[in-house]
């Protein structure tokens, strides 16, 4: 059944995009989610000429999610697996946070998987089938310092992912998560190098990780393979949280 609709959002850059290559070269039909990117988003596209879609949509609004998803049901039909990836990071003394940045992190992070998969699942149960990967991080498994707003917010996605998983279950639909460890994309850009040296020597396989790598587990997440497994937190991090 490779020719699965899968819509992941935040596919324009990173983990994402990565996500989006690893789906489409499985033969799958990519609904690829951005935000602001819209070069990087169609130079994607081009690379799997109608084989991954851009649909731009700001993840944190109710309004822009719905519009999104009726919008890929009407060009590539219902969403059968849905990669909840799009997220922003903030790096803030805890005394410091605005309310208003607080929000933000909340609904980029964990809002706007409460949005997707709210639009999914009628469908998903409908046709009693369906999978939903979302992306935490191994700081929303033991918490970051000046990170609190992100810490949080991919904790939260730990509890949506358990807690829906247990609901969904009768309907045929796996919900899992993945926390990835120190991968290297553009939200690394604000580490130096020596920063990201000493990152990679906290791992026990002494290296970062690839946007890839991270990809590879999701695409297992949605295969018939993984039907036995849901409600899960994959760790991603090359050993560094156990
Ligand atoms: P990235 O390179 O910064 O890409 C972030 C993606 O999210 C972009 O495609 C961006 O879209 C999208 N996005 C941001 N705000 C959005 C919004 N309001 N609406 C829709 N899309 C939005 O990040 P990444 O490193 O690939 O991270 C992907 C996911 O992995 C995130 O959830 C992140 O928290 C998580 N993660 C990353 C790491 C890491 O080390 N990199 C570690 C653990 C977890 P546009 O560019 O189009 O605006």
């Amino acid at each position: 059944m490779k020719e699965r609709v899968v819509l992941i959002t935040g596919a324009s850059r990173g983990i994402g995009a990565a996500t989006a290559r690893a789906f489409a070269g499985a033969g799958y039909r990519v609904a690829a989610g951005y935000h602001t990117s819209q070069q990087q988003v169609h130079q994607l596209a081009a690379e799997f000429p109608g084989q991954i879609v851009p649909f731009q949509a700001d993840v944190s609004s109710r309004e822009e999610v719905q519009a999104l998803f009726e919008q890929v049901e009407q060009r590539l039909g219902p969403v059968e697996i849905l990669v909840c990836n799009a997220g922003i990071a903030h790096q803030e003394l805890f005394t410091q946070i605005t309310p208003q940045q607080w929000q933000q992190v909340l609904d980029v992070n964990l809002s706007s998987a409460f949005h997707c998969c709210q639009m999914a699942l009628p469908s998903m149960i409908r046709r009693r089938w369906g999978r939903i990967i979302t992306v935490s991080s191994m700081w929303g498994q033991v918490g970051a310092s000046c990170e609190v707003a992100y810490s949080a917010a991919k904790a939260g996605l730990i509890g949506l992912t358990r807690a829906l998983a247990k609901e969904e279950g009768p309907s045929g639909i796996t919900v899992n998560c993945v926390a990835p460890g120190v991968i290297e994309t553009d939200m690394m850009q604000g580490f130096s190098d020596e920063d990201k040296e000493v990152l990679a020597q906290e791992t026990a396989v002494g290296s970062l990780g690839t946007p890839m790598q991270v990809a590879q587990a999701i695409l297992f997440l949605a295969s018939e393979q993984a039907d036995y497994i849901t409600g899960q937190v994959l760790g991603i991090n090359g050993g560094m949280v156990m």
